[in-house]
């Protein structure tokens, strides 16, 4: 019995989270005994060059031996005492250090309370209900979020879950991803019953898609002119795009900043802050409740310290984003000798493969016209070849600073081998 069979007796599907399931590609996922640097290995033995990082979190390489110390030694303090803990504070210090739109920081346990967290606050904050989102970016599966999400609830064409109330969906205005005349529209309709809009500064659940210029300027104004409040979901972007995440690049501050993946090294974290006049609304300060017994978890702060630590290396930013723009401009020719349509979008060390004509592909409605089934083919190829590519066609990838040319060098061959089969 394979290993997947004998899960899915126990588990739903046999996986934690749907994307993990391969349902996106067909077949059955490869489990994982171990990593180390740019490599995943099967419970063969068998090394992947893995493209995936976690689906993020892990920009240092895997199991990096400072992280691992940190992580080794502050367990055998004890894994959790439900009380506060120095470490957080070092935690919270660095985070609002590297962003300096972070005033005040909350520590959770994952992405999807850090977004649901925010939003409750935004609403809190500004007494209004409605919330703006978009389609295909992804914040978690909290409820008012659910609504057209992308990730794994797009790859499985569903939309909207079950589940969700439709008075709590009603309450969720989705508009198009970088369509500036939409959000203005909207916002001089209706913009004084808004409490907040969340958007990926760049889109990272629907593939890769980067704003448009005036994009994030426009969400900017729009909120200073109406009240609502401007959350960034930097759970994929931050630290990732650049130390200081996709504010620091576009240059924009928003009011609150989501954080989740790198914030934590690998281990279970999220994390929500931004503006003191807001963030002073959040319990025991104010009545706008939150909390989390695991929350501020000091293994998990040791992690996540030790690898916000690592970024300050010389050069860290600068030499991922030459290696991953080496890959892309590698694919993209290997993709052109085979007479494969590929288009390839990428900031720093995420990037998005889309098999399509179009070039750039900047809107939801061209992410979804791609080549899924050439994608589920070039998916298996590369396993096969050992290249280890998320497993879905609406998913970025990631790059980390293990991977090193000969790495990149040996993905771009693959794909050479894989190209000629499509
Ligand atoms: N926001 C964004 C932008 C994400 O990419 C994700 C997860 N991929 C989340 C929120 C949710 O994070 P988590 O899976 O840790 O709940």
């Amino acid at each position: 019995m394979s290993l997947f069979s004998d899960a899915s007796r126990f588990i739903p599907g046999g996986v934690n989270s749907p994307v993990r399931a391969f349902r996106g590609v067909g077949g059955e996922p490869v489990f994982i005994e171990r990593a180390a640097g740019a490599r995943i290995f099967d419970q063969n033995d068998r090394g992947y060059i893995d493209y995936v990082g976690s689906w993020g979190p892990m920009i240092l390489g895997h199991a990096h031996p400072t992280v691992i110390r940190a992580v080794q030694e502050r367990a055998a303090l004890g894994l959790s005492f439900g009380a506060p803990t120095r470490i957080e504070t070092q935690v919270a210090q660095r985070i609002c250090e590297i962003m300096p739109s972070i005033e005040l920081v909350r520590m959770v346990s994952s992405g999807t309370e850090a977004t649901m967290s925010a939003i409750r606050l935004a609403r809190g904050f500004t007494g209004r209900d409605k919330i703006v989102k978009f389609e295909g970016c992804y914040h978690g599966h909290s409820d008012s979020l659910l609504v057209k999400a992308g990730s794994g609830a797009l790859t499985f064409g569903v939309p909207t879950s079950p589940g969700v109330p439709k008075e709590f969906a009603a309450q969720t205005i989705t508009l198009n991803y970088n369509d500036i005349a939409q959000v203005q529209q909207l916002f001089s309709d209706s913009g004084n019953e808004i409490a907040c809009i969340i958007v990926e500064p760049i889109a990272g659940n629907m593939n890769c898609v980067p704003p448009v210029p005036g994009f994030l300027e426009t969400l900017r104004a729009v909120c200073d002119q109406s009240g609502a409040v401007l959350i960034f979901d930097e759970v994929m972007t931050g630290f990732r795009v650049a130390r200081g995440g996709a504010q620091a690049l576009y240059n924009i501050r928003p009011d609150l900043t989501t954080l989740g993946k790198i914030v934590g090294g690998g281990m279970p974290v999220g994390a929500f802050g931004g503006r003191r006049d807001i963030m002073e609304k959040i319990a025991p300060l104010g009545p706008v409740y939150q909390a989390g017994t695991l929350s501020g978890n000091p293994v998990a702060m040791a992690a996540g310290l030790a690898t916000l630590e690592l970024l300050d290396q010389p050069q860290f930013y600068e030499q991922i984003a030459a290696r991953t723009t080496q890959l892309m401009e590698g694919l993209q020719h290997a993709a052109k000798l085979a007479g494969i349509a590929l288009s390839t979008n990428h900031v720093c060390g995420m990037f998005g493969l889309f098999f399509t004509d179009q070039s750039p592909v900047r809107y939801f409605r061209e992410v979804m016209a791609c080549d899924v089934e050439r994608f589920k083919r070039f998916f298996h190829g590369m396993l096969n070849e050992g290249i280890y590519l998320a497993p879905s066609a609406f998913e970025a990838g990631f790059l980390s600073a293990a991977h090193t040319p000969a790495d990149i060098d040996a993905t771009i061959a693959a794909a050479k081998k894989v190209f000629a089969t499509l």
